[in-house]
């Protein structure tokens, strides 16, 4: 079987063709994407990195969570999987991967931009699983909007609180009840040091999330609490469909990139596993940029 760790170039691992036009009303499907996504399923091979593991992955039923989620449970871990109720047939659809490992799965929708929901998630955590050691933050908003005249309150409101406040609410829940050896991963994005002009709002978001993330690790780390980032660039999944990008651009998404097309969601699993795992021990505070080798600050 061809799997993560087969060796291949880069530049043509993946679909290098670009993507159709297509528009998925928010939050999107990944089961109804014009051109499947890689989640894993059929390429991620574990190899006993998160045996034991407790995880909460927030944005777990699809895109980048969905590939984290299959590649945690193949590595060992169980886990709680945060999703928008609209998402509950690709929830399902992960469950019975994760379920076909022998790992558990706890499936908890509801909207992070909802204070006590964000919390509760973390208790849904320890009465699932046992506990929890190992928390993912992955959900996100991104809307794209051409003209800051056009940028509305309520978007703004919501952009922050899905992507920041969220992260603030979680975080703050979960710490009283992470052991020493714990890890904490957000998810940034290239736009925060290479914003697009129609992602005023989002890249704010996404350079907040790296920003809070390095002041944690440090504050954190007495604790023995590792607190790390991933930085993805162009990733093929529903909210690219679902407004985070024109339509019009679909067809060049991921091209501009040093490798010249789009990641797909597999290929951000890896970082996640690196940064849950103990292997990573002496890493806290850093951004690992997934990106297609786009420079970063
Ligand atoms: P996705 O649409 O598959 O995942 C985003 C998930 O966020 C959704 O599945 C949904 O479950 C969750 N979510 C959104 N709003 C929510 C809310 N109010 N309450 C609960 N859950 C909510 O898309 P993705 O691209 O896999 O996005 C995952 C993360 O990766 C996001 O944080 C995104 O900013 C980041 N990212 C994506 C790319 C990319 O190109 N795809 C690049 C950089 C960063
Ligand atoms: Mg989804």
């Amino acid at each position: 079987m061809t799997d993560q760790l087969t060796f291949s170039d880069p530049t043509t691992r993946y679909r290098t063709e670009g993507f159709p036009e297509q528009y998925q009303d928010g939050p999107g499907l990944e089961q109804d994407l014009a051109v499947q996504a890689d989640d894993g399923a059929q390429t991620y091979r574990g190899t006993g990195r998160l045996v034991g593991r407790k995880a909460l992955i927030t944005g777990g039923d699809s895109g980048i969570g969905r590939a984290v989620a299959i590649a945690f449970a193949r590595e060992g871990a169980d886990v709680v999987l945060s999703y928008l109720p609209e998402e509950q047939p690709d929830a399902d659809s992960v469950a019975e991967i994760i379920r076909a490992e022998g790992r558990t799965v706890a499936l908890a929708p509801g909207d992070v931009t909802d204070e006590a929901y964000s919390r509760s998630l973390v208790h849904t955590a320890v009465s699932e699983l046992g506990g929890l050691d190992t928390l993912v933050v992955v959900a996100g908003k991104q809307q794209t909007v051409e003209d800051i005249t056009e940028l509305t309150p309520e978007q703004f409101d919501e952009t922050f609180k899905t992507n920041v406040y969220a992260l603030y609410w979680i975080v703050q829940e979960a710490v009283p009840v992470l052991p020493p050896g714990s890890s904490i991963i957000t998810t940034s994005s290239i736009q925060a040091y290479n914003p697009s002009p129609s992602l005023v709002d989002y890249a704010t978001t996404k350079a907040a999330i790296n920003t809070m993330s390095k002041a944690l690790a440090q504050q954190l780390a007495p604790k023995g609490i590792r607190v790390n980032v991933v930085a993805p660039g162009p990733v093929w999944t529903p909210l690219q469909t679902a407004g985070g990008q024109p339509q019009e651009a679909l067809p060049e998404f991921g091209s501009q990139t040093p490798l010249a097309r789009a990641g797909q969601p597999v290929e951000m699993a890896p970082a996640y596993v690196f940064l849950a795992s103990s292997e990573s021990s002496y890493v806290s505070g850093e951004t690992l940029n997934a990106n297609g080798g786009s420079p970063t600050p």
